[in-house]
């Protein structure tokens, strides 16, 4: 029988956001991907099932990263009517445990993680895969995630002008608040004028439908596709996805429920073409080898994502002594 309490540390949202930084969260991340690659961190099968109830989607995602010792599982989804409660939609809590033993070490707050390891991941591949010389950043989204995305990608290139296009444009001038925040010029187009202009591409939106056209990209283009997270989503045309040199955070999850679904599902994509972002992280693949070639990364969003990042808000809560913990 079990007769030792243990400690768990509970590392709160405001604490979150006080704690861990873009750079740690992009080091955090990177770090992971370059494990997934190696095989020294692996995804388990993610849960995600409509309640049938509040409208609700929950699921789970977890892993086990076995180079930096983290055991943990995201828990949360979707609650659409928290909006008019004064709550984000999104809802999530991570739970870490400790890999020798499996007893809970912490609960850390998971919303603004999710949005900081979701821009750390675009802005990695940005870094990995965009041109050097990219001056213009379109940004295809305008919603709770967009803010995050443009200020981690702005940390990754010397950006001058950012060009953004939302189907709700009245959400736009949040984007242009940042954009100018940052000291970059902001201007609000047409989606082809956004392909036109722009030499990396954030995609951040809830669609089923493309928002951007194959003949719309120009060559040399980066695209970070971030918002296809499940079955039947889409935002870019599989055409355009078809016909770039496509890198992801996880072949299994581009293939299920990423933009890469449906250029796999058609034919036009070869599963064995798209590339983990780790393996030219970790010098295995060449990444961009032209400029004039477009490179496209599928973001999924893989529970490893949010581990990495809850951990490092685990470790500096403890020795900052800024959190709670209880005995269990
Ligand atoms: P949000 O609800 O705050 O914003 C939604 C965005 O999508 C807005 O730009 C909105 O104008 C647009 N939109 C809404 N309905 C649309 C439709 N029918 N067609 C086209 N565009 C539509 O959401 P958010 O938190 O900013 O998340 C945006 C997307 O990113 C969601 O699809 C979410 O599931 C996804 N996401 C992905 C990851 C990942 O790791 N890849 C992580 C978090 C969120």
């Amino acid at each position: 029988m079990e007769t030792q309490t243990n400690n768990v540390l509970i590392v709160d949202e405001d604490l979150c956001q006080k704690l861990v930084s873009r750079q740690q969260a992009f080091d955090a991340v990177k770090g992971v991907f370059a494990a997934m690659a190696r095989g020294g961190a692996r995804n388990f099968p993610v849960i995600r099932e409509a309640l049938g109830y509040a409208d609700a989607v929950y699921g789970f995602k977890s892993g086990f990263d076995r180079e930096g010792g983290v055991l943990g599982v995201k828990s949360g989804g979707y609650w659409p009517g928290n909006a008019a409660l004064g709550l984000t939609n999104h809802q999530s809590t991570v739970c870490l445990f400790d890999p020798d033993t499996g007893r809970l070490s912490a609960l850390v707050g998971g919303n603004y993680l999710t949005a900081v390891r979701t821009a750390a991941s675009s802005a990695v591949s940005i870094a990995q895969l965009a041109r050097k010389d990219a001056k213009v950043l379109g940004m295809v989204g305008a919603g709770h995630q967009s803010t995050f995305q443009l200020r981690a990608a702005a940390e990754q290139r010397a950006f001058e002008k950012v060009v953004a296009w939302n189907p709700h444009p009245e959400m736009l001038p949040k984007l242009a608040e940042v954009a100018k925040e940052i000291g970059l010029e902001f201007e609000a187009v047409s989606q082809q004028e956004l392909g036109a202009q722009a030499d990396v591409i954030i995609t951040i939106t809830s669609a089923f439908e493309p928002l951007l056209l194959r003949s719309w990209v120009k060559p040399g283009t980066h695209l970070a596709c971030m918002g296809t997270d499940t079955k039947g989503k889409m935002e870019v045309d599989p055409d355009l996805v078809a016909n770039a040199d496509v890198f992801t955070d996880e072949v299994a999850q581009s293939v299920s429920i990423g933009e890469a679904q449906h250029a796999v599902d058609r034919g036009t994509l070869n599963p064995g073409a798209i590339t983990p972002i780790g393996d030219v992280i970790n010098g295995d693949h060449p990444g961009r080898t032209s400029d004039e070639q477009i490179t496209l990364f599928d973001g999924t969003g893989v529970g490893l994502q949010d581990l990495a990042v809850a951990s490092v808000a685990a470790r500096l809560a403890h020795e900052s002594g800024l959190a709670p913990s209880f005995s269990l």
